[in-house]
């Protein structure tokens, strides 16, 4: 089955310049060709498929880092997340696969859900039982007795217990794994400004991570979560938000740890979206408890933007699930990094597809446009490097070389 995507321009996610005309062929669910419009004559004939996009731009499909898939995303996330069943649960997991999917994400992972929820939903995908993007799972978290997001099912307090924990999540299918290095807003009683663990159980983690071939993402609020995070080497910081341990501060930000971050190739996945979302669907923000996480949107963008410029590789999360954040919901992400922190256009459409591939350890499968590729293709209506908001406006998504969506309208 050969298919043919064509549009005014093709952007194929390596940061090179943009094709003027693009097209894509795809064969089998491959990618066979990146070329122009016009050297497509002879490629066409009887039982092509073609598909244009006029004042489009074809892309490859966004490449999304942070998922809750049995989260709710509405006001009453923590509750739903508490007191459902698992069978509301798992049907939650599966429509929003599906968003996602549709909103041009085509590959995903999911950054904590029960293990009863994450493994058979990756499983039905595969299966191509239900629709959705390519699914990395990290099973449930690792987290401390009582720890953020303990609900989820993988409590584990010393070096020892946690390292068994991991290989117990590998055993049972983990494509990464999740440890929550500090408190987190979601989880009530938890400390968001302290480390629940210190940098030598990280270690132990990495250590044993490495040995079986997976990477370790390690959520961190507080700057001493961050600090012993970079320290045990954590493939993949979360949020990174540099919360100081002293409540009347906010932030406590320290350039040379970023540094470090940097010279040891540590991807960081800011979700610096969330603010903006819930800013721009006009929910307000509840900043009173000094316990929990108060955020100042400007400074935290200036800080990332530093960040940004000593070398740190960002990648694209949105934590799907808590309160707001939907499945759906992934373009704000490049947008925000765009309009807000300041980083540059192509080189944020390089994070969103090619740098998070590739900290996801699937770029040679995906992230980029390239011939050999799976074809998760996507065309947006408008130029992306004009506006970054033609992001929210997903006209076709081809994952693994099936048409998902056509002409703005969903096919699954
Ligand atoms: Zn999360």
């Amino acid at each position: 089955m050969k298919l043919v995507l064509t549009a005014d321009s093709l952007i194929d996610g390596t940061g090179a310049k943009p094709v003027k005309n693009g097209a894509l062929v795809i064969n089998n669910g491959r990618i066979t060709r990146v070329t122009t419009v016009d050297k497509l004559e002879r490629d066409s004939g009887k039982g092509v498929q073609t598909i244009h996009v006029k004042g489009g731009t074809i892309m490859p499909g966004f490449v999304e880092a942070h998922s809750h898939m049995h989260c709710s995303a509405e006001e009453e996330a923590y509750e739903h997340t508490m007191n459902d069943t698992d069978q509301v649960l798992l049907m939650r997991a599966v429509k929003a696969q599906r968003e996602a999917l549709l909103s041009g994400v085509t590959t995903t992972r999911d950054l904590g859900s029960k293990n009863n929820i994450a493994f058979p939903v990756k499983k039905a995908i595969e299966d191509g039982v239900i629709p959705g993007p390519r699914l990395l799972v990290v099973g449930t978290p690792i987290t401390t007795t009582g720890g953020h997001c303990h609900m989820f099912g993988t409590e584990a307090d010393t070096a020892e217990d946690v390292v068994a924990a991991l290989r117990h999540q590998v055993k049972l299918g983990a494509d990464y794994i999740k440890m929550m290095s500090t408190g987190g807003g979601f989880t009530p009683r938890t400390n968001v400004r302290r480390a629940q663990y210190p940098a030598e159980t990280l270690a132990a983690a990495v250590k044993d991570a490495e040995r079986m071939g997976v990477r370790v993402a390690a959520h961190c609020h507080g700057t001493e979560g961050v600090k012993n995070c970079v320290k045990a080497g954590i493939h993949n910081l979360i949020h990174s938000t540099w919360v100081s341990a002293n409540p009347d501060e906010i932030y406590d930000y320290d350039p040379r740890t970023a540094d470090e971050m940097a010279k040891k190739g540590l991807w960081v996945d800011p979700t610096l979206a969330f603010d903006f979302i819930w800013q721009d669907k006009g929910i307000p923000v509840k900043q009173t408890d000094k316990t929990v996480l108060r955020s100042d949107p400007d400074r935290r963008y200036e800080i990332l933007k530093d960040m940004w410029d000593r070398g740190v590789k960002f990648v694209t999360g949105i934590d799907s699930g808590m309160a707001h954040v939907g499945f759906g919901d992934f373009a704000y992400t490049p947008q925000v990094m765009v309009e807000k922190a300041g980083f540059p256009v192509m080189d944020t459409l390089v994070s969103s597809t090619k740098t998070t591939a590739d900290c996801l350890g699937v770029l040679d499968e995906t992230g980029t446009l390239e011939p050999g590729k799976a074809a998760d293709a996507i065309i947006v209506n408008g130029d992306p490097l004009k506006n970054i908001r033609v992001l929210h406006k997903v006209d076709t998504v081809v994952a693994r070389g099936k048409v998902v969506k056509q002409g703005g309208k969903a096919l699954v």
